[in-house]
């Protein structure tokens, strides 16, 4: 049998489990979406945002790219952060990294691809500004390992400046952002930095000229 064709018969046990389970689970399913959290991850296959977080279909709304990096200039991940937040309405943004990122590792070395370098340019960038603290860090999987959790903190401050998320907190919207590290190793999260809606500057709830584009 070919690998695909194990993926259809997975499929055919799998929504049958579900079923025996719970007859109307796919009915319900397909009336509407309602999740709580914006997933933002890494496109590592090691890293399946459903199954770390033992969440099931319609808890997770996901956007993944090669090193989970966020930029209000792309098309894609905007507009996946528009119906998130203004339509699904979520209560929570999760930016998730992992240890032993390839991505990171690629923006730490000398890769030249016309397609992969330039989206891991900003890392790049961000490696270079942190390069004083890094070259303190003898061990290179340490090192590597230190710039992926700075990647984290540097796409969390990215979204504490979106104009989409300055403008739900303008109007109220009980945002929380989440920068969470995934270890292949242990199998285990942990938090890196977190924006706390409740603990914001008054002018980012009062003034919508604080937006930021
Ligand atoms: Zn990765």
């Amino acid at each position: 049998m070919k690998s695909y064709e194990q993926i259809f018969l997975a499929n055919r046990e799998w929504s049958q489990s579900k079923l025996i389970k719970d007859p109307n689970y796919f009915k319900r399913l397909s009336l509407n979406q309602s999740p709580q959290y914006l997933w933002i991850g890494c496109s590592d296959s090691r890293v399946p945002a459903n199954e770390v977080t033992g969440t099931g279909a319609g808890e997770l709304f996901v956007h993944r790219n090669i090193a989970n990096q966020v930029f209000s200039t792309d098309k894609n991940f905007m507009s996946v952060l528009k119906y998130a937040v203004d339509y699904l309405k979520v209560e929570h943004i999760v930016i998730c990294g992992h240890y032993g990122c390839g991505g990171v590792k690629a923006a730490m070395s000398d890769l030249q691809d016309e397609h992969i370098t330039p989206w891991i340019n900003g890392i790049k960038k961000t490696a270079e500004c942190n390069k004083d603290t890094l070259n303190q860090i003898k061990d290179e999987t340490t090192k590597i390992n230190s710039m992926i959790e700075i990647n984290v903190i540097e796409q969390v401050d990215r979204l504490y400046n979106n104009p989409i998320v300055r403008a739900a907190w303008a109007r109220g919207h009980h945002l929380h952002i989440h920068g969470w590290i995934f270890d292949l190793e242990t199998g285990e999260l942990s938090t890196l930095k977190e924006v706390n809606p409740d603990e914001l500057p008054l002018d980012i709830y009062n003034n919508q000229e604080t937006l930021v584009n």
